[in-house]
């Protein structure tokens, strides 16, 4: 049987692309979105075409009460037990502002998505698969950013400090559960051509930065993706609490 693996923001993006790569690789996978149901569901079928196991869970991630019915729901789906892998990939910017600028409510929201989302996720992947709780044992990759190196002045500095506790979650969660079968590491991507950008109002983005980059181009989802399926693979056995920049050298 296939080990599992639950992707957060899987629609579209760096989600997609290791949605595809890992089931290239013999993973099931579940794969989590927000809105796009359209946009899941040709994943879906995309994969299963290919020979996979998907299906898709529709939740919002900053919603404890969701995250639990969802991982009720794969548990259901795909068997109890069967859990060795999450990436806490879902994650959202907003359009450039100063910090003296910004709503309440826009902060929240950041936090709220970006890090509350996986010590949600995190947690119920955990009950499944740390030897403490039963299980046997699996790997968890957040997704980071590079921009925790740099702050994202004038930008979305809100964004950058969510991810900078995400390299913090990452690195004490790793030591918390390292001797319970459970491997935990984060990858940084610096700028990568997905839709992001056009939801923080920059469609072009990726193309303006390019050439300021230290490779003058901007990373695909794909090549984020092999670092994330590498992680979560057993080449990767004795790496823990490691922060991987997939960024191009910025
Ligand atoms: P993207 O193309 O905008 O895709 C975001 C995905 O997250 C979509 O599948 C979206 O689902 C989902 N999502 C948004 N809010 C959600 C929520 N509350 N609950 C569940 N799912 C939610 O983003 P991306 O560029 O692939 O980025 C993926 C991750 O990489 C993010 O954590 C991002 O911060 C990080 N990252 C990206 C870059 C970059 O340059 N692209 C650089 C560094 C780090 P719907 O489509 O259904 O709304």
């Amino acid at each position: 049987m296939k080990p599992l693996l639950l992707i957060t923001g899987a629609s579209r993006g760096i989600g997609a692309a290791t949605a595809t790569l890992a089931a290239r690789q013999g993973w099931a996978v579940a794969l989590n979105y927000a809105r796009d149901d359209a946009a899941a569901r040709a994943l879906v079928e995309h994969l299963r075409g290919g020979g996979g196991e998907a299906e898709a869970y529709r939740a919002d991630v900053s919603d404890d009460a969701q995250v639990r019915a969802m991982f009720a729901a794969i548990d259901a789906h795909f068997g109890a037990g069967r859990l060795r892998g999450l990436v806490n990939n879902a994650g959202v910017v907003d359009v450039a502002a100063r910090v003296d600028a910004m709503p309440v409510e826009r902060v929240q929201r950041m936090f709220a998505i970006n890090v509350f989302g996986s010590f949600w996720c995190a947690r119920e992947a955990l009950l499944r698969m740390s030897r403490v709780h039963g299980g046997t044992g699996g790997a968890i990759v957040n997704v980071s950013s590079a921009a925790t190196r740099i702050g994202s002045p004038g930008q979305y500095v809100d964004y950058a400090s969510a991810k900078g506790a995400i390299d913090t979650f990452t690195l004490g969660l790793a030591r918390e559960v390292a001797t319970e079968g459970v491997r935990v590491n984060a990858v940084r991507p610096g700028i990568i051509d997905t839709e992001i950008h056009a939801s923080g109002g920059q469609p072009d983005r990726a193309a303006r930065a390019a050439p300021q980059l230290p490779m003058q181009r901007a990373g695909s989802a794909d090549e984020v993706a092999q670092s994330i399926v590498w992680l979560l693979s057993d080449a990767a056995s004795y790496v823990t609490g490691a922060l991987l920049d997939v960024s191009g050298g910025r």
